[in-house]
């Protein structure tokens, strides 16, 4: 314990000078959670090229990193992907595993098993492994997230992954090479994000309708307080149809590389919304962002926020958006209001007919 209580106190930044702590002990962020600038009208120039370093810097270039790593060590020639094997299926599976096991599992073990920035700029102040539930296999939210992310998930992102590759080993979709058409790749790269942004919300409000959300979403949500372990915990239905979105460069012309681009930004991106601390220090000034609020809000709310944080702001269009303000808030307690006001009136006039 002395050890951790001096590695508590080593790098401690002061996180109430970027937040309020409530009188449980929950942290959350001043300010709002603004849309990027690109939805701004009039647009500003400027203000977009400032934007643009923060869109790629760093989560998109670590998912372009992992992904050129894959292709270039990983990922078998074209003439073992054109047919399905379990050889090359299995390959892939243990490096995707171990992948996550080691990304997932390094930030586990610093914040969440020792803790080293205790509380600092945690969202809920409660550490899942303190807290058992009846709702988790063996009772436990971490065993039961790892379970089904390692049996479940992480195979069903395999298997889309070998799906993408076989179809274009087999040129049964269009492979654009880097070298005819530089400049529509890289526009295509830089559009993966938002269509990832999109397949999400699509899926995601999707299995919020009451019967889906029963059958399949609800094991995702009972990790209403989330960690890393909880990013890919989910019904095998909802992890297959969360990966899928890579199968749309099967779709739109395209080449594997921005596909696996694609499937990184889900697999490895997932943790970005569970990390569950607004910030990650590194050292008394350094602090990596880990833009996980929106999605904090969506496990504490349930219906704010299906989407990300707005880069395609579909939230804010149909009226589900929560930027984690007080003004978010009154607005998503009057929906709320309202929501269970039609449903008292509708029971009410269901009831004479019923009686
Ligand atoms: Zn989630
Ligand atoms: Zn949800």
């Amino acid at each position: 314990m002395p050890l951790c209580q001096l590695q508590v106190g080593r790098f401690a930044m002061d996180d109430l000078k970027f937040g309020t702590r409530n009188k449980r002990g929950d942290w959350a962020p001043n300010g709002r959670v603004e849309l990027p600038p690109i939805w701004e009208r009039p647009p500003k120039l400027l203000k977009i090229l400032n934007w643009l370093p923060e869109y790629v810097w760093p989560w998109n270039a670590f998912h372009m990193a992992t992904t050129l790593l894959y292709w270039y060590f990983i990922i078998p020639d074209v003439e073992t992907m054109k047919a399905l094997g379990w050889g090359w299926a299995l390959w892939l599976y243990v490096v995707n595993a171990s992948a996550i096991f080691v990304f997932y599992g390094l930030v586990e073990l610093f914040y969440y098993i020792r803790r080293k920035q205790g509380t600092r700029f945690k969202y809920n102040s409660k550490f899942p492994g303190d807290q058992p539930s009846d709702v988790f296999w063996f009772k436990s939210q971490n065993i039961d997230n790892f379970l089904r992310s390692f049996f479940l998930s992480i195979p069903l992102w395999t298997l889309v992954e070998v799906v993408f590759l076989w179809v274009f080993a087999n040129g049964w979709v269009p492979w654009l090479s880097w070298s005819d058409h530089p400049l529509y790749l890289a526009a295509l790269v830089l559009v993966a994000p938002m269509i990832h942004e999109v397949h999400f919300f699509v899926v995601h409000r999707l299995i919020h309708t009451p019967l889906l959300y029963k059958w399949i979403h609800s094991v995702h949500h009972n990790s209403v307080n989330p960690s890393p372990w909880s990013s890919l915990s989910m019904h095998p239905i909802e992890g297959f149809l969360y990966h899928a979105v890579a199968f749309w460069h099967l779709v739109i012309p395209s080449n594997p590389v921005l596909a696996l681009f694609q499937l990184h930004i889900a697999g490895f991106g997932a943790v970005n919304g569970h990390i569950g601390f607004e910030k990650l220090e590194f050292s008394e000034e350094a602090a990596l962002d880990s833009h996980a609020y929106t999605h904090y809000l969506h496990h504490k709310y349930f219906e704010v926020n299906y989407g990300g944080e707005g880069l395609i702001p579909l939230d804010k269009w149909f009226g589900t958006w929560h930027d984690g303000s007080a003004e978010g808030e009154a607005i998503m307690n009057d929906r709320f209001k309202k929501k269970r006001a039609k449903m008292n009136a509708n029971s009410g006039a269901a009831s004479p007919r019923n009686s």
